[in-house]
C-alpha cells in the first residue's frame, strides 16, 4: 500500500526525520490562514498523488505570495496528475501539500528496502539525488552506494558514517544522517514497510539535512497488524477493479490487452499470460483466483474481467489440485449464466476428476470451448479475440 507524501512526512516527523514545515490543503481550506500558520509569504505547492515525477509534470509549484498560492492550488485541485509514473489517465488530485520553501545547496538520495537476493534490509545512498534513481543506477552505477544490514546486530554507526562519507557530508551532517537513517530503519521495522525513499534528501543553504520528498510503501500482508497505517489508505489513488478484487480475496492487476485471464495460482497465471503473448495475443489482466476456488469467487472473477470493455475473449486455466475439476466446471457454468457472459470463454482444466469436468463443459449451448491442452487453448483464445472462430 502507498500513502501520500504529506502522510509519509507526518510519520517521518514522529521518527525524528527532519521535514520542511508544511500543511495539507483541499478545496475547502482557507489558504491565507494556512499560509500565516506556516509563517511566511512564499511556499511550495505539491500535488498529492501516489506517483513520483510530479516536479517535471507541473505538480510542484513555487508560489511567492498568497495570490500565486491560490492560483497554484486551484490549478491542481480537482485535476488529474499525469507523470511518467502514471498511466495516460493520471491520478486525481484532491489534496495539495503547502510547504515552506527551502534553499537547496545539494540534492541527495536515500532509501531503505528489502534486498531479496541477500534477504536483508538495504540502504541505497547516492549523491545524485533529485533524479530518477533507476537512471542513475543505469548510467552511473558508481554513484550508487548500497549498505546491507545484518538483522541480528541491526544498523551500525560505522555504516551510517560510511554513507555520510559517500554522500560528501561532513561534521554535524554525519550525525544528522545517522539520525535520519536510524529513524527510517525503526519506522520500517515498526510499521512493516517495504520501501522508504527520500528523493531528494537535501543539504540546505545553512548546511542542515532535510527530507524534501517522502515515499513509503507498506507490505499489504502486514496491514492487518497496523490499523493506523490502513487508515491512511486513499482508494481514489488505486485501480477500482484492483480494489474490488481485494475484497473477494482475488489477486487482480489491470493490463492493457484484450484477453481476460482467470487462473488459480500466481505462477500458473504468469505462465498463462506468457503463453498468450507467445501465441500473439495480449492479456487484459493478471488474475489469481487462489486455491480454494468456489462459485462465488468465479462469479466475482468473471464480473471483474468483464467490467473491462477491452476484453474480447476469456481464457480460464485451472488446475484442480485442492478443488476437483467437476466442481470448478459447475462453478464456471453457474458464473457464465449468472453474469451473462456472451463473449467466448476458453476453458482448460487439468487435475482431479478432469474427465467429469470436461464432460460438464461440452455441449452446453454456451459460447464455451473446453480445451485439453494449454498451448491449444492459448491459440484458440487469441483467434477468438480476433473474431476468428
Ligand atoms: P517528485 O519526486 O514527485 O518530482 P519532489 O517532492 O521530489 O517531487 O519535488 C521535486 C523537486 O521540487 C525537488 O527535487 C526539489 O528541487 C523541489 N522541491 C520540492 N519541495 C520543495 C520545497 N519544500 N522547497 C524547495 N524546493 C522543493
Ligand atoms: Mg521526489
Amino acid at each position: 500500500m502507498n500513502i501520500h507524501e504529506y502522510q509519509a512526512k507526518q510519520l517521518f516527523k514522529a521518527y525524528g526525520i527532519p521535514v520542511p514545515e508544511g500543511l495539507p490543503a483541499d478545496k475547502n481550506t482557507d489558504l491565507i490562514n494556512l499560509l500565516s500558520q506556516l509563517g511566511g509569504q512564499s511556499c511550495v505547492v505539491k500535488a498529492q498523488v501516489h506517483a513520483g515525477g510530479r516536479g517535471k509534470a507541473g505538480g510542484v509549484k513555487l508560489a511567492k505570495n498568497p495570490v500565486e498560492l491560490r492560483e497554484a492550488a486551484q490549478a491542481m485541485l480537482g485535476s488529474r496528475m499525469v507523470t511518467h509514473q502514471t498511466d495516460a489517465k493520471g491520478l486525481p488530485v484532491s489534496q495539495v501539500l503547502v510547504e515552506r520553501t527551502t534553499g537547496i545547496a545539494c540534492e541527495l538520495y536515500l532509501s531503505l528496502l528489502v534486498d531479496r537476493g541477500s534477504e536483508r534490509m538495504m540502504f541505497i545512498a547516492s549523491a545524485a539525488g533529485g533524479m530518477d534513481i533507476e537512471t542513475v543506477a543505469h548510467e552511473h552505477p558508481e554513484r550508487i552506494y548500497a549498505v546491507l544490514i545484518n538483522p541480528i546486530v541491526g544498523l551500525q554507526s560505522y555504516q551510517c558514517r560510511n554513507m555520510a562519507y559517500r554522500l560528501g557530508l561532513k561534521g554535524a551532517q554525519t550525525k544528522s544522517l545517522e539520525k535520519i537513517a536510524r529513524g527510517m530503519y525503526q519506522l520500517f521495522l515498526d510499521k512493516d514497510a517495504s520501501q522508504i525513499e527520500i528523493n531528494p534528501l537535501i543539504v540546505t543553504d545553512s548546511g542542515d539535512l532535510l527530507a524534501l520528498d517522502a515515499k513509503i510503501n507498506f507490505d499489504d500482508n502486514a496491514l492487518g497488524l497496523h490499523p493506523d497505517i490502513l487508515a491512511l489508505k486513499d482508494p481514489s489513488q488505486e485501480d477500482l477493479r484492483e480494489n474490488a478484487a481485494q475484497q473477494f480475496g482475488l489477486n487482480y492487476i489491470t493490463l492493457e490487452g484484450n484477453i481476460g485471464c482467470m487462473v488459480n495460482g500466481a505462477g500458473l497465471a504468469m505462465a498463462t499470460m506468457d503463453l498468450v503473448k507467445l501465441k500473439g495475443g495480449k492479456p487484459a489482466n493478471f488474475l489469481d483466483v487462489g486455491g480454494g476456488t468456489n462459485v462465488e469467487k468465479v462469479c466475482e472473477a468473471f464480473k471483474l474481467i468483464l467490467s473491462d470493455s477491452n476484453v474480447k475473449a476469456v481464457l480460464v486455466n485451472i488446475f484442480g489440485g485442492i478443488v476437483k475439476c467437476d466442481v470448478i466446471a459447475q462453478g464456471i457454468l453457474e458464473a457464465i449464466k449468472q453474469v451473462h457472459v456472451t463473449i467466448p470463454v476458453v476453458v482448460r482444466l487439468e487435475g482431479t476428476n478432469v474427465e467429469e469436468g470436461r464432460a460438464l463443459l461440452s455441449d452446453t449451448g454456451l459460447n464455451l470451448y473446453a480445451s485439453e491442452d494449454l498451448s491449444h487453448a492459448a491459440e484458440q483464445v487469441v483467434a477468438l479475440a480476433r473474431g476468428v472462430a
